[in-house]
């Protein structure tokens, strides 16, 4: 790391983690400090180090819980401290984000900063719900136009009626909701036709998007009827004429299913962006968490004997994460893992230990500690194979039984443990409790033995949709029959494409 601090001004884009500019996403993946807010998808937070301190200083319409003042001054400390601050927006930082304020603050106090531009949001939301913002012969300017003004705070009025006089134009109006029906008058007071077509894109991108079509004489009316709100764009032009012959993304298998994902941190990425690509709104439920705990003695006696070892088997990315924090601590040179061969279940874990160039020499199609027993002994060198079992404090005693059984000497190494997350005041769980959900899906046994543990702290309340119960396979289906809990659906084979198939042909039966 260098010693002169630096901040990127960042557009995070509209929501869809698809619409994140690669150099968003390398600047996150290398940050010391992440400041972000509100709109920003809660998977980006994920791409940062697993040292790098995340500041979150929300800002939600109505809420101001960090003032920018302040957030400014943040940026200004870390920098000065020498460190990489990502200062991560929703949409783009220039468009209605204060990123300008925040450049002139950084440019006056010198220090380092870049500007990476995002997807704001009235480019998303027309491509999103079939509104093109310009169109030949009818559309051939576009205005972006902020509704929020607060006549106490003197802020820039903007001149509505002068907006409705304009011809052929599209206007995106960002803030607006709550002074739709007084911007909709005025554009009419000013001279735009009560008939001109109209449109709210609400959560543009995002599986829970609803958007609502009108003109500019009925379209508050509308909005109210279907209780669409912030964060929405408004759109005001012929361009919204017809959408519904090019929306796409509203007739998605899953869209405006509301789909909950059970697992811990870091397995769930691809699972949910499955779910995403097909439109669904993912509720990812935090249930487990997991803190490095590691057991010294343990951990020292391996190390010193390291070159002893046949195979490393690790069941959990954060394993592989605390492996290499204290294996780098104790050797400066990634040749001290010798010819150690390592093994692994899940994908996201794999990705985990290639991350550091090594390759995962076995690997089972299903995510279980058996399956990659069965696996290791299936490469027919577990006879007198040295072995360590990377584990928590939730036990993997049936996995090393069984490699014990192939005759192998397994040295088991704690680093982790897990423990259960507080949901009492949990944004996800609350959501959940309130409006619940259309299925929720179990990817592994003990996914839904957590779900199951949690299950007093994650009652729906009256009204709220009771989810259809989804399972990976056999073993998964054994520990939710085991509780009762409902099996409406079984993957047709243990892979998250097959249990998603299952869900889409149940849901659409
Ligand atoms: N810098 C952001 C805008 C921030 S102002 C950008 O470039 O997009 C916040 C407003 O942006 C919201 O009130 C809403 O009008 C709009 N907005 C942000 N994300 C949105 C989304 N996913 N769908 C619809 N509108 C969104």
């Amino acid at each position: 790391m260098s010693d002169k601090g630096i901040v990127y001004l960042v557009g995070a884009g509209p929501g869809d983690l698809g619409l994140v500019t690669f150099r968003a996403k390398e600047l996150i993946s290398q940050a010391d400090v992440l400041v972000y807010d509100y709109l920003v998808h809660p998977e980006l937070v994920k791409w940062t180090r697993v040292d790098c301190e995340v500041v979150y200083v929300g800002k939600k319409a109505g809420f101001h819980s960090v003032p920018q003042e302040e957030i400014e001054a943040l940026l200004v400390k870390h920098a000065k401290d020498g460190k990489r601050v990502v200062r991560l927006k929703g949409g783009d930082p220039f468009v209605f984000g204060r990123g300008g304020e925040e450049a002139r603050t950084l440019a006056k106090d010198g220090i380092a900063f870049e500007v990476v531009p995002g997807v704001t949001a009235a480019l998303a939301a027309g491509a999103y719900s079939g509104i093109p913002l310009t169109q030949r012969n009818t559309s051939s300017s576009l205005v972006f136009l902020t509704g929020h003004e607060d006549p106490t705070k003197h802020e820039l009025q903007v001149d509505w009626r002068a907006y409705g006089a304009l011809k052929n134009t599209t206007l995106a109006i960002y803030m607006g909701m709550g002074h739709l029906k007084f911007i909709m008058g005025e554009l009419v007071a000013g001279g735009l036709s009560p008939e001109t077509p109209a449109a709210v894109v609400q959560w543009a991108s995002l599986g829970r998007q609803r958007s609502v079509a009108g003109t500019v004489s009925d379209l508050a009316e509308r909005v109210e009827t279907a209780a669409l709100a912030a964060p929405a764009i408004i759109f005001v032009g012929e361009v919204v004429r017809g959408h519904e012959q090019i929306d796409w993304f509203e007739h998605l298998p899953l869209f405006g299913r509301r789909v909950v994902i059970t697992r811990t941190r870091d397995q769930n990425s691809e699972l949910r962006e499955k779910l995403e690509t097909l439109g669904a709104e993912v509720l990812e439920l935090p249930l487990i968490s997991i803190t490095k705990d590691v057991a010294r003695e343990s951990l020292v006696e391996i190390l010193a004997e390291l070159g002893n070892y046949d195979w490393i088997v690790f069941t959990s990315a954060n394993g592989v994460r605390f492996f290499f924090e204290d294996f780098l601590k104790g050797f400066p040179d990634i040749r001290a893992l010798g010819m150690l061969r390592f093994a692994c279940v899940g994908s996201a874990t794999a990705r985990e230990i290639q991350r550091h160039n090594i390759r995962v020499e076995c690997m089972p199609d299903t995510a279980t500690g058996e399956s990659l027993a069965d696996a290791l002994i299936a490469t027919g060198s577990m006879d007198s194979a040295k072995v360590i079992v990377v584990t928590g404090n939730l036990n993997r005693d049936s996995m090393v039984k069984k490699l014990e059984a192939a005759s192998a000497i397994v040295d088991k190494l704690p680093l982790y443990t897990t423990s259960k997350v507080d949901l009492t005041n949990n944004p996800v769980a609350d959501d959940f409790r309130q409006k619940g959900a259309d299925a929720i899906l179990f990817a592994s046994s003990s996914a839904a033995q957590s779900f199951y543990e949690q299950s007093p702290a994650l009652q729906l309340e009256r009204g709220a949709k009771k989810p259809l119960g989804g399972s990976i396979g056999p073993q998964t289906t054994a520990t939710m029959d085991e509780h009762d809990m409902p099996v409406d659906f079984e993957a047709k084979k243990p892979s998250l494409d097959a249990l998603i198939e299952a869900m889409v042909e149940r849901l659409t039966r």
